[in-house]
């Protein structure tokens, strides 16, 4: 039996955890938060308060009661854009290499290293 091969393309993520974001698409358009985690196998982030969804869960040992919690949901990295801290604009990055040959993150608009 073949290997069956992943087909999902995983692109170069460039935001880390705890860059600060802003949404562009979907239902959290124009907001911004804090990146908790980047889910690299799935091309998404979780922002910090923004796209939550309500889980059910049962009650066990480890949750207590159960209930309902609010969660964060995974967005899709082509739907945030890295907030620049000097600039203060969401933006793309652009990779850029320093005179030790070592690659770091940079603003598109004002060039500021975010490394
Ligand atoms: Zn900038």
């Amino acid at each position: 039996m073949p290997i069956k091969k992943r087909t999902i393309d995983v692109v170069p993520i460039e935001i880390k955890k705890n860059d600060k974001v802003e949404v562009i698409a979907g239902k959290e358009k124009g907001k911004t938060g804090k990146v908790l985690k980047v889910l690299r196998d799935r091309n998404s982030v979780l922002v910090e308060k923004l796209n939550m969804i309500k889980r059910h869960t049962r009650p066990s040992p480890t949750s207590g009661q159960g209930g309902i919690v609010e969660k964060e949901a995974p967005l899709h990295i082509s739907n945030v854009l890295l907030i620049c801290g000097k600039c203060t604009e969401a933006t793309r990055i652009k990779k850029t290499q320093t005179g030790e040959g070592k690659w770091v993150r940079a603003c598109k608009k004002c060039g500021e290293l975010i490394d």
